[in-house]
């Protein structure tokens, strides 16, 4: 009798395996015609979170490890006692810029009271030049 259930699980085992690679062939050869392309993800050093989108992320200055862009704006904001008037942006290339909006929802009417270079511009990081070179050989 017991012979017969550890038969019977086998059995269902292996079909399961089966379906599932029947699947994924059929996915492969969805995608056939673009290079596959496998990132590991970095552990954030601010929230421990996986860090999924690296193309959006920021460097830790500490580390040079990849950070998550939405943590490093935490980060900001704790740090730089913003006034209610005050909001961070990201200006591009490693630089936010505090803005001050004199006129509560009007958003086209701001200045720049600071800017901020998170990242060093000429340097390369690291972990950036790896993606690069990945995207490269596409
Ligand atoms: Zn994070």
């Amino acid at each position: 009798m017991e012979r017969k259930n550890k038969k019977n699980k086998n059995y269902s085992n292996k079909k399961h395996n089966k379906d599932f690679s029947k699947n994924q062939n059929k996915r492969e050869k969805a995608n056939q015609s673009l290079p596959k392309i496998i990132l590991d993800s970095p552990i954030c050093p601010r929230c421990k979170q996986p860090i999924q989108e690296l193309a959006s992320a920021l460097t830790d200055k500490k580390t040079g490890e990849p950070m998550h862009f939405d943590c490093v704006l935490d980060f900001l904001k704790a740090s730089e006692n913003l006034e209610a008037t005050e909001k961070i942006t990201y200006i591009g290339q490693g630089r936010f810029a505090i803005a001050h909006f004199p006129t509560p929802h009007d958003f086209r009417h701001f200045e720049i009271r600071k800017i901020i270079e998170w990242e060093e511009k000429e340097k390369d990081y690291e972990w950036r030049s790896n993606i690069a070179n990945l995207f490269s050989k596409i």
